[in-house]
């Protein structure tokens, strides 16, 4: 993966060149995005980048066998953490499981798309009705990895595929490396959700924001089976969205059934996250700054809705999408949390 082949994110390409250039490299980056904004693919470029044998100023080569390696996830100083539990693929005792025992589908995900959302995982790691967990056995493994000398002797990474899934105890043991870095060893995490990543991480990390991408952006990277998925949340957001307007209250309770009824909870979540960043559409056009959406032809409907609801819908109806993904993940009954949703939308909705 070369920069290049990254669209979007200027900025955080230049930081990270910059860093490598310099000499500088914090051995910790935390890298913030919403999901599917290439952050990994970041990450994966600038390891690529600092290994590379034969780099330009601003890039990778992408022919050496450095580059290759990475490319193909097959370089030997690299590991990747990412929430696990036991499911139709890995059977055992959850608490005994490391990323190893997945790390075959993880790189098969990886190549098939560097952008994947959390539901793709859960669904290619076989767990998506359960709620996956960097376990402490995968914090001693990345100890382990730590204590064995590198391969090569270049840059080892590791890279940490949302930090927030860990608890304090795992936290506990990556403290010390945290601290104090090895040398020529990268630490890379991923967050979704920087406030959930126990702070004690967060300090020990370099942080860097990673833009939500275009939608033309988006359109420029080649996406396996999720654009159909994309296009279903878009379509059942606005049908909940006009619902409210309009004034239905049975016509919205049936898209909450309709939500309760996607094949999966990280469906369900994906939707709220994707809910989300409608609102927040919303609310920049209630607010005449419909220049900050990232909308592609869409701006019609959009300034419509927000026209049709009180100013104070999109901040509420953000909190309800939100305290309905937490709820999802303390797996609350489906049903019951999209048929509060609709209800508590079309209640916001008529505060005039
Ligand atoms: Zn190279």
């Amino acid at each position: 993966m070369r920069f290049a082949d990254i669209p979007g994110n200027e900025g955080v390409k230049q930081a990270m060149i910059n860093m490598a250039r310099s000499g500088r490299v914090h051995h910790a980056l935390l890298l913030y995005e919403n999901e599917g904004s290439g952050a990994l693919a970041l990450g994966l470029a600038f390891l690529q980048y600092l290994n590379c044998s034969e780099p330009s100023g601003e890039d990778s080569c992408g022919e050496c066998h450095t580059c290759h390696q990475i490319s193909r996830l097959s370089y030997p100083d690299m590991r990747f953490t990412f929430p696990i539990t036991s499911g139709s693929k890995v059977s055992g005792a959850a608490k005994d499981l490391t990323c190893d025992d997945y790390a075959p589908i993880f790189r098969e995900l990886v190549l098939k798309n560097p952008y994947f959302m959390e539901n793709e995982l859960s669904a290619a790691l076989g767990i998506e009705k359960k709620s996956g967990l960097i376990t402490v056995a995968e914090g001693r493994a990345i100890m382990q990895k730590l204590s064995l000398a590198p391969v090569t002797d270049g840059w080892r990474g590791i890279f940490i595929w949302l930090p927030e899934k860990m608890n304090q105890q795992t936290a506990n043991m990556l403290l010390k490396s945290l601290e104090e870095p090895q040398e020529k060893t990268i630490f890379i995490l991923i967050t979704h959700n920087p406030e959930s990543v126990i702070s004690t991480i967060t300090s020990r990390c370099q942080g860097m924001r990673v833009m939500p991408l275009t939608k033309a952006q988006r359109a420029s990277i080649k996406r396996d089976g999720d654009e159909g998925e994309v296009s279903q949340y878009e379509e059942l957001f606005k049908s909940l969205i006009e619902c409210v307007c309009a004034r239905d209250l049975q016509a919205a309770l049936d898209v909450g059934e309709a939500l309760a009824g996607l094949d999966s909870r990280e469906k369900q979540k994906a939707f709220c996250i994707f809910a989300g960043e409608g609102v927040r559409n919303l609310m920049l056009f209630s607010r005449k700054m419909e220049s900050l959406a990232d909308l592609d032809g869409d701006e019609d409907w959009y300034r419509s809705a927000a026209k049709k609801l009180p100013e104070s819908f999109p901040e509420a109806a953000s909190a309800v999408f939100s305290r309905t993904y937490t709820m999802l993940e303390r797996n609350v009954l489906a049903k019951i949390l999209f048929c509060n949703l609709a209800t508590r939308l079309y209640a916001i909705a008529g505060q005039k």
